[in-house]
């Protein structure tokens, strides 16, 4: 573990308030809105679309039906013309298809008063069935749809009577050390984050729901309250330092989960179902106010960004027009990085559309930044000895890299990986470790299928 004083450039950020982004004259509404999944357009070239409209619903991985069942939909941002469908390039890098609309027309829902409908009611189908029809996403860890991961877990319930259901856990920090966004909603929208809590643990029925926070950064609500929607769910607040880093990932929230209901005399558990603020404030508006995810609170930080802050912004924005609305760069860039600069994503093209995955956007000048240019590995050791799980970076790299086929034990061993990003923030020669093993995970689960 490693102090996030070390390896943090924007920690002491903290914003009271967001600002509204102008709406996309242009949206580019990718199909691919998370990790796993493409969706196939309802719409086509010439055909008008509404404000919130469904425009994709079922997904296109072909192979992967089975386990698509509550996909994400996409809707569209703004009214208006479906202009074309084409390759664009995604925040993840890849070129996939996407819907250009142009605006036109009248907004549907934008700019007035959204009835809040009493949801504790509603029954867990229908909840499971009206998330994926909102398009929300779990952007805990690896971005998938909501209602399919919960999908998942009432199908174990119902094939095994001796299945214990997890209980429910929700992040509200963020696991990036540079990014606020889950910090900002957690303080800002807290009792829509602890009602969209109560609406998830509704529907997994668990008799356990755990806020997980900074020290004394965040309050639960009074009894009454826990009481009208949490009935006899028992809702606890663990507070943990998070002043080290990996923090946020699974594995440490759920070690530090396990450990805190072991010290509660609760030990049932093996797993849990973890979740973080944006994903609860998204089923909230999706269950409580009918709105479909059709925006994003995206922190812009950075030297070379005239105005930094966090804005809330329609999906299909380009990161080139939200530049332009910071007021554009004070110098030419040297790195524009969503995600957080340990594990983030380097982006080169700025006509990349907004998706539901991206959380903050990094724009870097060269000031206090090494050479980025990547040489041949030295041998330091600082990658093995940095990984928390005593791994060894830059073997799996050069054996991906050799002629031979990838060793087996390797194949074993990232697994391991919990995607930190630390290798490749300490690596002084900027080998992209740890893209190297994500490569390779992903060849490791194509052989599984
Ligand atoms: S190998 Fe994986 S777990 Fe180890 S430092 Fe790199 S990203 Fe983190
Ligand atoms: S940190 Fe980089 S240079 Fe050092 S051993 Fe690891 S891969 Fe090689």
């Amino acid at each position: 573990m490693v102090s996030i004083k070390e390896i943090s450039k924007f920690q002491d950020k903290k914003y009271t308030n967001h600002s509204i982004a102008f709406f996309p004259s242009l949206a580019v509404v990718s199909l691919t809105q998370d990790s796993k999944n493409q969706m196939e357009p309802t719409v086509e070239k010439g055909d008008y679309v509404q404000e919130g409209q469904i425009i994709a619903r079922n997904c296109l991985n072909l192979s992967d039906k089975e386990n698509c069942k509550f996909p994400a939909f996409i809707h569209s941002p703004v009214p208006g013309k479906v202009l074309d469908i084409y390759n664009v390039i995604n925040p993840n890098g890849k070129k996939l298809p996407a819907i250009l609309i142009k605006m036109e027309g009248v907004f549907s829902f934008s700019g007035k008063k959204r009835e809040t409908l009493n949801w504790t009611y509603s029954q867990g189908n229908s909840r499971i069935k009206t998330l994926s029809q909102m398009g929300v996403i779990n952007t805990f860890e690896k971005s998938v749809s909501l209602a399919n991961q919960l999908n998942e877990i009432i199908k174990q319930k119902e094939k095994n009577i001796n299945f214990i259901t997890p209980p429910l856990v929700i992040r509200l920090f963020d696991n990036d050390p540079d990014t606020v966004i889950d910090k900002y909603i957690s303080d800002n929208f807290a009792k829509e984050v602890f009602e969209g809590a109560a609406i998830l643990a509704g529907i997994l029925e668990t008799k356990d729901i755990i806020f997980i926070s900074d020290k004394n950064s965040w309050n639960l609500p009074d009894e009454a309250e826990i009481k009208k929607y949490l009935k006899d769910i028992k809702v606890h607040l663990l507070e943990t330092n998070i002043d080290f880093y990996p923090r946020g990932q699974y594995k440490y929230i759920k070690q530090k989960t396990l450990q805190y209901l072991k010290s509660k005399e609760i030990n049932k558990y093996s797993e849990i179902f973890a979740v973080d603020s944006p994903t609860c404030l998204d089923s909230y508006n999706a269950i409580a106010k009918s709105y479909p995810a059709i925006d994003k609170f995206i922190q812009i930080e950075g030297d070379d960004i005239a105005t930094s802050g966090i804005f809330k912004i329609r999906i299909g924005t380009t990161f080139r027009s939200i530049f332009e609305e910071c007021g554009g760069f004070i110098k030419e860039p040297a790195k524009i990085i969503i995600n957080g600069l340990i594990s983030g994503i380097a982006i080169s093209d700025l006509d990349t559309p907004i998706t539901k995955y991206v959380k903050s956007i990094f724009v870097l000048s060269s000031r206090g930044f090494p050479d980025q240019r990547q040489t041949s590995c030295v041998r330091c050791g600082r990658c093995h000895n940095i990984c928390p799980e005593n791994l060894h970076p830059e073997k799996i790299y050069s054996n991906y890299y050799s002629d031979t086929p990838v060793k087996e034990y390797i194949l074993n061993t990232i697994n391991l990986c919990t995607e930190c990003g630390l290798c490749n923030a300490i690596c002084p020669s900027r080998i992209p470790l740890y893209q190297t093993i994500n490569l390779i995970k992903g060849i490791n689960d194509e052989q599984k299928l």
